[in-house]
């Protein structure tokens, strides 16, 4: 299948290049900085850029797509519904899976990876 490429002009170097179309389709879609990069910058150029921004992070901290390491702790993002405001937060140690559930007023609701309900014990 033949791709449909697009022709890009590189914002550090000004060389032209090309990559497929579909390409920028998948980020318009889902925005990600490093496929940004790949439509602004030719290959060497993004790839300078991206060491040096994963130089620039935090040793401690990894980004995650919806979330982040800290530590022993991960936070992601597992399911939301953008209309209704609610969304359901992953926190995930070495000995202990909790899904944090938030309701669009604010309400918090854990379960464990039981699926026990963590309840507050000092009526938070
Ligand atoms: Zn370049």
């Amino acid at each position: 299948m033949d791709q449909i490429m697009i022709k890009l002009k590189c914002e550090n170097c000004g060389v032209e290049y090309h990559k497929p179309a579909d390409f920028k389709k998948w980020n318009d879609t889902r925005p990600n900085v490093f496929f940004k990069w790949s439509l602004s910058f030719c290959d060497s150029c993004r790839r300078n850029k991206e060491k040096e921004a994963l130089k620039n992070l935090p040793e401690i901290i990894k980004e995650l797509k919806y979330g982040f390491k800290y530590g022993d702790a991960t936070i992601e993002r597992h399911i939301s519904d953008e209309k209704k405001g609610w969304v359901v937060l992953g926190l995930e140690t070495t000995k202990q899976k909790l899904q944090i559930y938030v309701t669009n007023t604010g309400k918090v609701r854990i379960h464990d990876k039981d699926g026990k309900e963590w309840l507050p014990s000092n009526g938070g």
